[in-house]
């Protein structure tokens, strides 16, 4: 003991690592040790005797306010005569931009208010501990659920646990932090979270690996909730990873907008299908209307042959070919005798089924390269290239026979037979050759055939 009271005490706050500064009762400076200088940043000369300060320099308060002269450490001891304890204190001043942060201790030593008493201050640099702001005020306040965990044990079915949780995470799942500090995340997961993203996580925290991931998470009511995840490992001074932590987003509402989406899509498609789908069968339609449509242009409706117009096309054409091929043209008209009669005598339908009959013989008769037609009520034409004029005599006997002997049932027990009239002019091919003229040529020759006793055929032959 007797020793220590022999101790140099001013040796030792020379070599002391906190900073000791002895003030008078008058606030004068009467020792710095050069700990105290360094950490103040100020020259002995500066400071003892109060000489010229930089009027930059600065004490902070611990949100990094400037201190009013009044309350440094030195005047508050003065002004009230109390003990400073730990108090926090920062100093600035224009040589650099961080701040210095201490442990600022003070106590006064005899008669406050007399010569002979002291002011201590004492200095202890904590910058190295001590940020302006807090990251742990912002982690606390992110909109971001933040989790930290401890890494010592990650396995089932009781760890990792949870050390802290942020106020975002006690709001969106409705756990407080007294609830699952302890616990694992595991609390979090339900029955349709995904076990393989579980399992993903669960490898990469084995291997101490940053891991992103979507995961669904249930609430401390059981609604379930997406995240999107991303676990960090935190490693320690001696590069060990401690513990987790993992910042996770829900993202819900975005999943739940996109599968809107989705399914809307997925609508769009299906209603695109039977769009297309509709347009087919409305474009098949329109192709068998349209086919009924030129059918009904040109045959007739009745009988169901070509009619007098598609007549005309085709016989054009075929008067061309046969002047090309050098051919003879037949042109022949046919009418059924006395009809009137026989409407009179069966009736309109007998009439009509007489007129159906007689077509589907024509039908059968005539090749595919003559043209042949319903030319009016009970008239029908034809016209036909032949090789020789002979042809065209057997041509019309076969059609008068043919007609001649067809059997038509009117009703289920009347059969009949009809005869028909026939003019026929066969011409020579020429540039001048006329379906108009043919014809009308025929209808003269027809009218012959009426006019000697009908149920026969004349023929005129073109000696040009
Ligand atoms: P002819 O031997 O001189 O030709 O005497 P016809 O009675 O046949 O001649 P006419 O020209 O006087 O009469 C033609 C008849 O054909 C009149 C009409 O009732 C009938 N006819 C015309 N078109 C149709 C039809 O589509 N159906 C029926 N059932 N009869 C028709
Ligand atoms: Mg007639
Ligand atoms: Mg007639």
């Amino acid at each position: 003991m007797t020793d220590f009271i022999e101790l140099n005490t001013k040796k030792l706050l020379e070599n002391a690592h906190i900073g000791v500064v002895i003030h008078r009762w008058d606030t004068s400076i009467i020792y710095a040790n050069p700990t105290s200088l360094r950490l103040l940043r100020l020259s002995y000369k500066q400071i003892i005797g109060k000489c010229s300060i930089d009027p930059q320099w600065r004490f902070l308060d611990e949100s990094g306010k400037k201190l009013l002269i009044e309350d440094y450490p030195v005047n508050k001891v003065k002004r009230t005569r109390e003990r400073l304890k730990n108090e926090v204190l920062g100093v600035l001043d224009s040589s650099v931009d961080t701040i210095s942060w201490f442990f600022i201790n003070a106590y006064f030593e005899g008669e406050p208010g007399s010569p002979e008493a002291f002011i201590v201050v004492t200095f202890t640099d904590i910058s190295d501990s001590k940020q302006l702001f807090s990251f742990k005020a912002i982690v606390e306040n992110t909109q971001d659920m933040v989790i930290v965990t401890d890494a010592t044990d990650i396995n089932y079915p009781l760890s990792p646990k949870i050390i802290y949780v942020n106020k975002a995470f006690e709001k969106i799942t409705g756990y407080s932090k007294d609830n699952v500090i302890g616990e694992t995340p595991r609390i979090l997961q339900g029955p349709l979270t995904d076990k393989q993203t579980t399992n993903r996580i669960h490898r990469a925290l084995e291997n101490c690996q940053e891991v992103s991931e979507t995961l669904l998470n249930y609430d401390a009511n059981g609604r379930p909730y997406w995240v999107d995840m991303n676990i960090i490992p935190l490693k320690n001074k001696y590069d060990e990873v401690t513990h987790f932590a993992a910042i996770e987003r829900d993202i819900s509402e975005r999943k739940f907008y996109l599968e809107q989406l989705k399914n809307k899509n997925n609508e769009f498609k299906k209603l695109k299908t039977e769009l297309e789908n509709l347009i087919d069968e409305r474009t098949k339609e329109l192709r068998q209307a349209n086919a009924k449509l030129e059918k009904i242009a040109y045959y007739d409706p009745l009988t169901n042959i070509p009619n007098r117009r598609f007549f005309i096309d085709h016989a054009h054409r075929l008067i061309k070919s046969c002047n090309r091929r050098g051919a003879l043209v037949a042109f022949g008209l046919l009418d059924i005798d006395d009809f009137k009669v026989f409407n009179d005598t069966y009736g309109h339908d007998a009439g009509d089924i007489v007129l159906v009959d007689i077509a589907k013989f024509l039908n059968g008769f005539f090749r595919v390269d003559d043209a042949f037609c319903r030319y009016g009520g009970e008239e029908f034409a034809f016209v036909a290239a032949i090789k020789e004029a002979d042809d065209a005599t057997s041509l019309a006997d076969r059609l008068l026979d043919g007609i001649r002997n067809l059997k038509i049932d009117i009703n289920a027990t009347t059969q009949i037979s009809v005869t028909v009239s026939m003019g026929v002019q066969v011409s020579l091919p020429s540039e001048e050759l006329d379906l108009e003229k043919g014809l009308k040529d025929a209808d003269v020759t027809l009218y012959q055939s009426k006019g000697e006793g009908k149920n026969q055929v004349k023929i005129t032959f073109d000696h040009r």
